[in-house]
């Protein structure tokens, strides 16, 4: 069974992290999504919060826990991936400020642990706007952002 790691910030989950979500189950047997924990990060949401909304929106979407595991670490990404078995961690890339970001990520985890694969996946054009400071920071102006994140991220943003 291959198994595969989306860790990100999930600060809120947005439709962009889902439609990334959705299509690694094309290439992979099961996603754990992990809410990982940078203490040099400014959150807007606890990562209690951000597990909650993620399993709310996999209930909304009729993704079932067999598919699509939700976890939380602080540790190293590839640590944790050892320990469950998964050989790939799933990026996303938007822009490519994004590229860079990654870059260093990968070559830091190669250096860690070379048999831990990344793999990126290109946001779409219709979510490739979408970030979780953005959403956040057009809510709090008073944007409707309904058509932007899952409907269970919403009521947490309210
Ligand atoms: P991090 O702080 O680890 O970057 P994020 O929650 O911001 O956490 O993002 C997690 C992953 O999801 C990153 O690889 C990011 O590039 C990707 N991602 C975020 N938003 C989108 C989007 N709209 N489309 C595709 N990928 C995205």
């Amino acid at each position: 069974m291959k198994v595969a790691i989306y860790p990100g910030s999930f600060d809120p989950i947005t439709n962009g992290h889902l439609d990334i979500i959705k299509r690694s189950l094309s290439l992979f047997d099961k996603i754990i999504v992990l809410v990982s924990f940078n203490p040099n990060k400014k959150y807007k949401f606890d990562v209690e919060t951000k597990v909650n909304m993620i399993k709310e929106t996999l209930i909304e979407e009729g993704i079932s826990e067999d598919k699509v595991k939700v976890d939380s670490f602080s540790g190293l990404t590839v640590e944790y991936a050892k320990k469950n078995n998964a050989t790939c961690l799933i990026r996303g890339l938007r822009v490519v400020s994004d590229f860079e970001y990654e870059w260093s990520l990968n070559a830091a985890n190669n250096y860690i642990d070379p048999s831990i694969e990344m793999v990126f996946l290109m946001a779409r054009k219709e979510t490739s706007f979408i970030s979780s400071s953005s959403i956040n920071e057009m809510h709090d102006n008073g944007v409707d952002v309904s058509n932007l994140v899952p409907k269970a991220v919403l009521k947490y943003l309210k």
